[in-house]
């Protein structure tokens, strides 16, 4: 699931991700916080207008990548904060798709280099880490969603942050879908020429250089499946115990344990 504050921040920052991800067979859910309604400087267009056309630009992007769920939370560009009827939102939406892996930006990210960073990118990223802790996981809160829309608490495995520079932890090799996520940026004509792709091409250029990828795209990434087995990390040893006497038993009794664990 890709939950970003504008139509079009998916695909400059993760649209390779998405296109090669799809291919392998993940299914990916789209959430845009926003309506995208400020993205323009021509005094001819209307905010109304705007958010039209870059909801139909964001679905046609999605279905160039493959993306099954497109969502548009539609709160108004420009002015996003996270407060609690964003953060109850967005909880609404992972708790109905339940995704193993959350792709967002680095809300810690204020600027880089000569580039300020967008109050909304920052904003919907908070919203995000609020969302891992506590909102979307957390059952004793905002409990009108389970209670009165049976959505049950959800955590995913890991939560994905587009690197603007500095240290990454994924570099992901999207040489072989270049093409496809420039298309899929191509998509968002009210907010980008062709002639302006050569820096997006650029980014991903660079992003590659410490693995030796013609073309990549960079996250930072927190994984939480280490810390949902940690408590069960102390009765490892008497599993193994259990293990270690099967010799003259049927093969199955470490299994149930080890069943148990993954799906904590
Ligand atoms: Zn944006």
């Amino acid at each position: 699931m890709a939950i970003y504050a504008h139509p079009d921040d998916a695909e400059f920052g993760m649209a390779g991700t998405v296109a090669k991800w799809v291919k392998a067979g993940v299914e990916f859910t789209y959430c845009m916080v926003t309506n995208g309604a400020s993205g323009s400087q021509d005094p001819e267009m209307t905010r109304a207008r705007l958010r039209e056309i870059r909801m139909s630009e964001q679905r046609e992007a999605a279905r160039i990548l493959g993306v099954k769920n497109v969502v548009f939370l539609e709160f108004e560009d420009g002015y996003l904060e996270p407060t609690i009827d964003v953060r109850r939102a967005v909880a609404r939406q992972i708790r109905i798709h339940r995704p193993d892996v959350i792709f967002t930006m680095d809300p810690t990210t204020r600027y880089a280099g000569s580039y300020v960073n967008h109050p909304d990118h920052i904003a919907a990223a908070e919203v995000v880490l609020r969302s891992i802790n506590p909102d979307a996981s957390t059952r004793q809160m905002l409990p009108e969603l389970w209670q009165n829309e049976k959505l049950e608490p959800h955590k995913p495995k890991a939560l994905f942050l587009m690197s603007l520079g500095g240290k990454s932890d994924a570099i992901i090799d999207i040489s072989s879908v270049v093409e496809t996520k420039i298309k899929a940026l191509l998509a968002h004509g009210s907010q980008i020429e062709p002639e302006a792709v050569e820096f997006v091409r650029g980014w991903m250029r660079e992003a590659g250089k410490a693995k030796g990828y013609r073309y990549a795209e960079a996250f930072k990434v927190l994984n939480f499946e280490e810390e949902n087995a940690r408590p069960r990390e102390r009765k490892a040893p008497r599993a193994r115990v259990r293990r270690a006497s099967r010799s003259t038993t049927p093969s199955r009794r470490g299994r149930p344990s080890r069943r148990g664990r993954s799906t904590g």
